[in-house]
């Protein structure tokens, strides 16, 4: 079977091995205040920074998911107001998390074909935290690095906080254009659910203690302040950290990544074009997604498709919330081979001229 679902999705060959050596070199058994351990963190640091191209004076913290981020932000970091911009069910349950704790948050809703206008969006409130996701999973819109970049320098007090969970390590993200980005593991880095990286900017550490928030086991200051000396504030998953490490070193740079990702994108945007009865969802080229890749057809078509890709050998992305009946959902993760991607393909022209 190979998961083309957009997350949990396909792992890198390469993961039972490294799983074999952790056994062997007693990484799963080490303490986390062990030298090890320390060791461990620094050299993930190190190779994260360096692979996705993290400017080196960000920090980086583990959590357990994306929705563990989420959370944190909202306790830690949202402070006085926070936005939402969404146009999805990700962002959507990002804002409904962040307002069950903070009554201050606002959400804004955009429409799935919509560019974001940064101009239009020159918040009130200097110090608020400005939530984006990047990478819309449920639907494949993205926002691009740009328009980031405009958010922040439209209101240079704020913090903006990136949801970059189905794209991290999947294309390049521009870190310096915001302070907090997020993503879980199982999506572009390849790896097995368990594990999130949260990567802050100096700004966004230096208003983590500002507001000082230390009301939780997981508050930003203490994962922060444990950082400092490479830890965490429990047993993390080592395991998945490991596992992190070892396919960061024989990883290559995001650059490369990202050209990989953006030509598979662009052939499976060919390939669907010819595709009589199929068409993806998106048709605003400037806000697709290049890592999640919705398909629209009708409701009959898109039942058998997944049923018969199941039987085929290639598990498909369900379609999200109301898009269930119309759309199944590709994931164009670094770790799929371009010889999957052509069965696939194969597979999905064959089911058409039947
Ligand atoms: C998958 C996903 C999440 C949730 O990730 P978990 O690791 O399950 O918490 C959050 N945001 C986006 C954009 C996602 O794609």
């Amino acid at each position: 079977m190979v998961s083309f679902y957009p997350g949990p999705s396909r792992v890198y060959d390469t993961i039972p091995a490294y799983v074999k050596d952790a056994v062997k070199e007693g990484i799963v058994s080490i303490n986390h205040r062990s030298p090890e351990f320390i060791a461990l963190a620094k050299k993930t640091d190190r190779l994260l920074k360096q692979k996705l191209s993290i400017p080196k004076n960000y920090t980086i913290l583990y959590t357990s998911s994306a929705t563990e981020c989420w959370e944190i932000l909202a306790q830690s970091l949202s402070g006085e107001k926070s936005y939402h911009l969404f146009n999805g069910a990700f962002g959507k349950k990002w804002f409904d998390y962040t307002v069950a704790l903070n009554h201050q948050a606002e959400g804004i809703l955009f429409s799935r074909e919509e560019a974001l206008h940064p101009e239009e969006y020159v918040f009130p409130y200097q110090q608020a935290l400005i939530c984006l996701t990047q990478n819309e999973t449920s639907n494949g819109t993205q926002v691009s690095n740009d328009i980031l970049k405009r958010f922040r320098s439209n209101n240079p007090g704020a913090i903006i906080a990136v949801d970059a969970t189905s794209s991290m390590a999947g294309i390049f993200l521009d870190f310096k254009q915001a302070d907090v980005w997020f993503a879980s593991v199982q999506k572009c880095f390849g790896l097995p659910a368990g594990l999130a990286v949260m990567v802050c900017s100096p700004k966004a550490i230096e208003r983590v203690r500002n507001l000082n928030e230390r009301l939780h086991y997981n508050s930003l200051p203490a994962m922060v302040n444990m950082m400092e000396v490479w830890q965490t504030t429990h047993t993390p998953n080592v395991l998945a950290i490991y596992l992190l490490m070892r396919v960061m070193e024989k990883q290559e740079s995001i650059k490369a990544i990202h050209k990989q990702t953006q030509a598979r994108f662009k052939q499976w945007k060919d390939f669907i074009q010819k595709q009589k009865g199929l068409s993806l969802l998106i048709e605003n080229s400037a806000v697709q997604s290049q890592t999640v890749l919705p398909i629209i057809s009708d409701p009959f078509n898109v039942s058998l498709i997944k049923s018969k890709a199941k039987k085929a050998g290639y598990i498909l992305g369900e379609g999200y919330g109301d898009l269930k009946s119309t759309t199944f959902r590709i994931a164009n993760f670094p770790a799929l081979q371009t010889k999957e991607i052509k069965a696939l393909q194969k597979f999905l022209s064959d089911f058409k001229s039947k």
